[in-house]
């Protein structure tokens, strides 16, 4: 036996806040509570999160749960939800760029109307379930976000006409 390393010692309090219960309401809650926290930091980043994907895979872990101990009558089972893997739902690699576009907006300019763009719109195809998401861009930031997704000119284009 490895010293010091058992697989029945109590979880560290670092790795219960890494891992929520899943099955209860309040478990649900909470998962959303953190969810929501991811999802707002990535949404700064201009980064794509797929908050479907992310929900639909904690209610299958639920349902897989509640199955599991309806089977074995275990209603007192325990499982968790990895929600430090949470970062898995921004993984860029997730994203496929389906299309690029610039959001222009009407301003008055000296009593008169023009048409000046505002930033682009990005929108992305989670490869996992297909969920789509719009990212919108103010033009400030829009050459940041092609450098982080490696988006060329030329693709750009492309994307724009598909
Ligand atoms: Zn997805």
């Amino acid at each position: 036996m490895v010293e010091g390393v058992s697989i029945f010692r109590p979880q560290t309090t670092g790795e219960k806040a890494d891992y929520i219960e899943v099955g209860t309401k309040t478990n649900m809650d909470k998962f959303l509570n953190k969810l929501s926290t991811i999802q707002q930091k990535y949404m700064k980043e201009y980064k794509p999160f797929c908050l479907r994907c992310a929900k639909l895979d904690f209610e299958k872990k639920a349902e897989e749960i509640k199955t599991e101990a309806q089977m074995t009558g275990m209603t007192s089972q325990v499982e968790a939800f990895d929600v430090a893997n949470l970062e898995k739902y921004g993984d860029k690699e997730r994203f496929e760029l389906v299309d690029v576009r610039d959001v222009r907006e009407d301003k008055l300019l000296d009593g008169i109307r023009n048409t000046v763009i505002v930033g682009k719109e990005y929108v992305f195809k989670c490869k996992i379930r297909g969920c789509g998401y719009k990212m919108f861009v103010v033009r400030e930031e829009v050459a940041k976000v092609d450098e982080y997704f490696g988006i060329t000119k030329k693709q750009e284009v492309k994307a724009t006409k598909a």
